[in-house]
């Protein structure tokens, strides 16, 4: 075998840098992982399992499915979407940006609609940081001077289990050479998380009530007087929080779906980052969202820098991008059928998205682009196999705190699979060639 260091784990939006892969010495298989937490080591070493699918599977007009070639899929992939008048482009968080480059080309030619999953986790921040700006910084800062770290509806305990170790509660960087002793940890949910079992302060609020804790902190931080109760929490205990933190020397607020999904949405990240403004009157202050899967962060940079929108892009009027969340979200669009063909790329639409959502999906041509069997290719026409990035190809991906870092390539793909940029490439070739055609 030969060891390959400092690989890049594409599981979550930690994106360690310094996992080692032991492979065999033809490059085919993964023998051994270290340093990856229990999810991201799974990640590699399941790739070599037996029967991984390693040819595109078109469904028959009896439910099961039968293997076609590349050459097969891409045609009925490009004639598919020329024939579509709106088609929707879902998914991409768990690829590179090169592809997601790729695929927006043909999203563009194809008049369609682009979205990530951001739609259903951070889309939310994501507004609020275009509407107030993000005092933000590195996960590297934080690891070399956070003295305060406030996780905020996230649990990384179990969504980001190296995040601790790395990045936030543990580790020993310059400014805090102490690591865990100098830090002060404070856990804001409505449930006790095992994030919450390792803080120094843990605050239950109730649920919901995340606008208004922000609200009663930012009063008291001015100096102003409270109601004794605020959304479940006692008003020593908000006093608390602010006390810490204006003792910090540098505060890290770490946010979750919990607050990005829970009443208020977008709003609720404006507040939490009107806080952080408000604690740079007494010290340093930052906050992160915690991005889930690895590459959902470059998603939004490759749509951001294309067309100006992190998410939900209609490019269906082909002159102009459209971004209008509630109208040209994925959700929307299918729970109102206003979308005529589906192509999930890199993420699993079936599993996760509301039934009346799902439904649409499934009753319309679809093509699902994915290494794997998921609930999503069970419910396609067309399953296209793909190399997996991060294991089988590289290229570039962006982390939590948005830092672009290029991943490796450990093992060869199977034989003849297409990576998802060469296949993206290939579609849209063809769809040129249909077009000169006629
Ligand atoms: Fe991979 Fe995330 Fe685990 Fe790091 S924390 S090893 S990026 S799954």
């Amino acid at each position: 075998t030969k060891t390959i260091k400092n690989v890049i784990c594409t599981f979550c939006g930690t994106l360690c840098d310094d996992l080692e892969v032991d492979v065999t010495d033809d490059e085919k298989k993964i023998v051994t992982v270290r340093n990856a937490c229990a999810i991201g080591a799974e990640k590699y070493l399941h790739v070599s399992n037996p029967g991984r699918v390693v040819l595109p599977r078109m469904r028959q007009a009896d439910g099961t499915y039968k293997d076609v070639s590349y050459d097969e899929a891409i045609d009925f992939t490009a004639k598919t979407l020329l024939k579509s008048k709106k088609p929707l482009f879902y998914g991409w968080s768990s690829t590179n940006c090169e592809a997601i480059s790729a695929g927006n080309v043909l999203a563009e030619k194809t008049g369609g609609v682009i979205d990530n999953c951001a739609t259903v986790c951070h889309g939310s921040s994501l507004l609020a940081i275009q509407d107030t700006g993000v005092p933000s910084c590195t996960l590297g800062e934080v690891k070399n001077r956070a003295d305060r770290i406030i996780f905020w509806g996230c649990n990384p305990a179990h969504a980001h289990p190296r995040h601790m170790s790395r990045y936030s509660i543990f580790p020993r960087g310059f400014f805090s050479a102490k690591g865990q002793k100098g830090r002060k940890i404070i856990c804001v949910d409505c449930r006790e998380t095992d994030t919450a079992k390792v803080a120094d302060t843990f605050v239950r609020i109730k649920q919901s009530y995340d606008y208004e804790i922000f609200d009663a902190l930012r009063t008291l931080l001015r100096g102003e007087d409270i109601p004794d109760e605020v959304g479940g929490v006692p008003k020593e205990k908000l006093q608390e929080v602010i006390d810490i933190c204006k003792s910090g020397r540098f505060v890290t607020l770490f946010f979750g779906m919990g607050l990005t999904h829970t009443l208020g949405r977008n709003h609720n990240i404006d507040a939490g980052i009107n806080l952080i403004r408000d604690l740079n009157d007494y010290t340093k202050a930052v906050l992160i969202a915690m991005r889930g899967h690895y590459n959902v962060t470059g998603a939004g940079q490759v749509l951001g820098w294309q067309y100006g929108f992190p998410f939900a892009c209609d490019l269906s009027r082909l002159t102009m991008a459209r971004h209008n969340p509630g109208e040209t979200t994925s959700v929307d669009l299918l729970v109102r059928k206003e979308v005529d063909a589906c192509v999930v790329i890199a993420s699993d639409l079936a599993a996760h998205f509301p039934f009346e959502a799902t439904r649409t999906m499934a009753h319309i041509p679809t093509i699902t682009i994915d290494p794997h069997i998921s609930m999503s290719t069970e419910l396609s026409d067309l399953h296209i196999p793909v190399a997996i990035v991060g294991v089988e190809v590289g290229g570039c991906c962006y982390r939590m705190d948005n830092v672009p870092i290029e991943t490796r390539k450990c093992i060869d793909a199977p034989d003849g699979v297409l990576t998802d940029e060469e296949l993206f490439k290939r579609i849209s070739a063809r769809v040129d060639e249909i077009l000169a055609e006629n």
